[in-house]
């Protein structure tokens, strides 16, 4: 077993809320820290944390404080008693964020661990391309984000997003991108230029903004006119909000 330790800012099981694999049940392991600072950002993005918040029971938010820097056997010790007393229930591990791949490093050492309870799901930013060859060997799914600037706030980030799909293809991916009421037609045609030049084939999440509270400002008639565009480009284009907010999820 490794030495190696984690900064994780907590450990639980919900329901997936986005992308293609909404609804189905996962353990989520969020790591700290983020190397972006987008406008619509929900989480903390302290690279660091004292304590991890870690559910006792899966699903129950029976939380308990663990301290920083959580060691591996920690987290396969609550992951053995999970798939012993409630076999089959996760379909698999988000890695999460903040943005996991700033601790590639540690992944690397980590995930085979960890796929041996279940598969590795991957959610990021999408521009960290160096780190994910480093661990994309032990990665099953991946859901990347392509930043619009109109949403995210972040500029000039298509030549990353470009090359990190480009090694991302060689596993389940998908692309999401957040779109609001100020999203325009020439970002998601620059996004799905960018998703085509890899694989036509590589579906696009359009994500409309959500509010914590589950409430989408973006007009309707606005997504069906992105999506429309979007599937000029591209055989796979659907349009998912973050679902979890509105069922009372994590
Ligand atoms: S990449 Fe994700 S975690 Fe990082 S600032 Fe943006 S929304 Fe927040």
């Amino acid at each position: 077993m490794s030495e190696r330790r984690a900064e994780i800012s907590e450990i639980f099981s919900s329901i997936q809320g986005e992308g293609m694999l909404v609804g189905v049940r996962q353990v989520f392991v969020r790591l700290c820290g983020c190397n972006f600072a987008c406008d619509y950002c929900d989480t903390e993005a302290d690279l660091t944390a004292e304590f991890c918040r870690m559910e006792g029971t899966p699903g129950r938010r029976d939380f308990i404080q663990v301290e920083n820097p959580l060691p591996l056997e920690r987290l396969t010790c609550l992951l053995s008693g999970w798939q012993r007393g409630w076999p089959g229930i996760h379909h698999s591990i988000s890695i999460t964020g903040g943005e996991p791949l700033l601790h590639a490093a540690l992944l690397q050492e980590w995930l085979p661990s960890l796929r041996e309870f279940l598969p590795i799901y991957l959610e990021t930013n999408g521009v960290l391309h160096k780190e994910l060859a480093q661990v994309i060997d032990h990665i099953d799914h991946i859901g990347m984000d392509i930043k619009l600037p109109s949403t995210s706030g972040c500029k000039d980030l298509w030549q990353a997003h470009g090359e990190f799909l480009r090694i991302a293809a060689a596993r389940k991916v998908f692309v999401k991108a957040v779109i609001g009421s100020n999203t325009e037609d020439w970002e998601v045609i620059r996004a799905c230029e960018i998703i085509a030049s890899v694989d036509d084939a590589i579906p696009l999440i359009l994500q409309p903004l959500t509010s914590p509270e589950g409430r989408i400002d973006i007009p309707p008639l606005k997504m069906l006119e992105l999506q429309e565009t979007a599937s000029g480009f591209l055989k796979e284009v659907r349009i998912i909000p973050q679902t979890h907010k509105f069922i009372g999820q994590l």
